[in-house]
């Protein structure tokens, strides 16, 4: 059958969107925009014990903030809202009677306390086939009874009836068919009178069919779920319009050992969410975005986590993604969470990304560090970064490789001293002031074939001198191609600096 592509990205706003997650709102992204489908986002709050504020927020500025739009939902509207569950309560109500109705489903009145004696009466309970008529429910009462229960306020739940012995064959796309036997199942519950809203599975379903979705991508965790969900389009008649299922793989451990966690994070020093997040009265969790990535680094790096585009390429835009995208190239195996493979990615899009675009980027840096940013002129900055950017992985960094053109050394490092710095090298640097003053153009490359021929000339130790040179300028014998520094210091500050190091630096 040939039906429009719709996919959902489905969150239960229980917390920060986690990683993971976000890399299955990427999948469904991207499978939308490669098949002219439409990306929906609905909010799955129907568990209002684990509700938590602000979720909602955290994950809609983490998808605009990664470039994932969003074509229906809260904000964006469409035909098919409300997008969110806990405004659905009525679409569910007919869906439960219906159910209910056409005997698919019961009523159960067992109370907390008395499920928990049962459990603990019968060992490996399960509330199915094999205990149902053994429990208070709208199948063991007369219906005078159950009317009366419920006409009287007492609290139930709805279950799903489910036959035993039947084999249920979820058709997962990147999996192939799973059978399993509904006996393993349970009667789930669907729906709870106590706060009048379905639980997850009914509400999912219900909503998947409405919605007119044809495609469930989502993380391996829910494959669990599935067979009861294949029960579930069948008990309304719905299984030939139920989308196709694509269970996506977990993200594991850096070392592969086990599902990607929090901790994780913690222990290794990487961020496990897109942005940071302020609990109420908690502890803030880092994110990708203050850590100093750039999205689309995260994009790229999050979208080979799990799949590939067919050959060994690795460097893709959003546009490349969604051109290359497909199922056929998805693992069905676990993926390893290589956030120094992150940290990588975002060293590429740094040097990809034009010198004068992350000069900008420098400067709140910069005045951070309590530099007079105004006193420098664009295009100085921008050279500056072109200078020093190949060796960074983050904006941030840009300043430890790149300080020393914004204030002058105060301290010289002891190692370099002692290996660069020897009795004769305060007459040497002297005269290499006086040919640095000789010089009408100071730029690097008219700069450099006096001062090395100025070196040969003279018989000195060409690594030597040039270090000392450096040292006195940088602080350091490291940083980069030296009369590309003095080119940007200007003569003036070179000398200055070459004097206060013959001052300075005691042998
Ligand atoms: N609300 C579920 C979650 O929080 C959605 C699972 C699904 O996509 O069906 O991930």
């Amino acid at each position: 059958m040939n039906r429009k592509v719709r996919v959902r990205f489905a969150p239960s706003p229980t917390g920060p969107l986690h990683i993971g997650g976000v890399r299955t709102a990427l999948y469904n992204y991207l499978f939308a925009r490669k098949n002219g489908g439409d990306m929906i986002l609905r909010i799955e709050d129907t568990d209002s014990n684990r509700f938590v504020p602000g979720a909602e927020e955290y994950i809609n500025d983490s998808l605009a903030w990664l470039g994932i739009t969003i074509d229906e939902g809260v904000k964006e509207g469409g035909n098919y809202g409300p997008y969110k569950q806990s405004q659905r309560r009525d679409i569910y109500r007919q869906y439960v009677k219906m159910l209910l109705d056409n005997g698919k489903a019961y009523i159960a009145f067992d109370t907390p306390a008395e499920l928990e004696a049962k459990r603990a009466e019968v060992p490996n309970f399960q509330y199915d086939a094999s205990t149902r008529m053994s429990m208070r429910n709208s199948l063991t009462l007369p219906k005078e009874e159950v009317d009366k229960l419920i006409a009287d306020g007492h609290q139930y739940v709805v279950r799903f009836k489910i036959e035993p012995g039947v084999d249920v064959e979820v058709d997962d796309l990147l999996r192939g068919k799973v059978t399993i036997n509904s006996s393993v199942l349970d009667d789930k519950v669907l729906y709870k009178s106590a706060d009048d809203l379905p639980t997850y599975h009914l509400a999912n379903i219900v909503d998947d069919h409405l919605m007119e979705v044809s495609h469930v991508i989502r993380g391996e965790e829910w494959l669990p779920s599935a067979p009861l969900h294949v029960l579930l389009y069948d008990a309304f008649g719905w299984s030939d319009t139920a989308p196709q299922f694509v269970h996506l793989p977990l993200l594991l451990k850096p070392d592969g050992k086990g599902k990607l966690s929090k901790r994780d994070g913690d222990r290794l020093g990487f961020p496990v969410f897109p942005l940071e997040w302020h609990p109420e009265g908690g502890e803030i969790s880092s994110g990708y975005r203050e850590s100093g990535y750039l999205p689309e680094a995260v994009v790229n790096f999050l979208a080979l986590l799990g799949w590939n585009p067919g050959d060994d390429t690795e460097i893709m835009s959003m546009d490349e993604l969604i051109s290359k995208f497909d199922f056929a190239h998805c693992s069905r195996s676990g993926a390893k969470f290589d956030y120094e493979k992150g940290r990588w990615f975002n060293h590429e899009y740094l040097q990809k990304m034009p010198d004068a675009e992350l000069a900008v980027l420098f400067k709140p840096v910069l005045a951070a560090h309590g530099v007079d940013v105004d006193g420098y002129s664009d295009e100085f900055l921008a050279k500056v970064v072109g200078l020093v950017k190949g060796r960074i992985y983050f904006v941030k960094d840009l300043w430890d490789h790149a300080k020393f053109f914004f204030v002058a050394p105060d301290e010289y490092n002891p190692k370099d001293i002692k290996k660069r710095w020897s009795e004769d090298t305060p007459r040497i640097m002297t005269e290499l002031i006086e040919v640095l003053n000789g010089m009408d153009d100071f730029s690097s490359a008219a700069a450099e074939p006096v001062v090395l021929g100025w070196i040969a000339d003279k018989g000195y130790h060409l690594g030597n001198v040039m270090n000392a040179f450096r040292l006195a300028v940088v602080g350091e014998c490291k940083g980069p191609h030296m009369f590309d520094i003095t080119e940007l210091l200007g003569k003036e500050e070179t000398v200055k600096r070459i004097q206060r190091a013959i001052k300075e630096i005691a042998i």
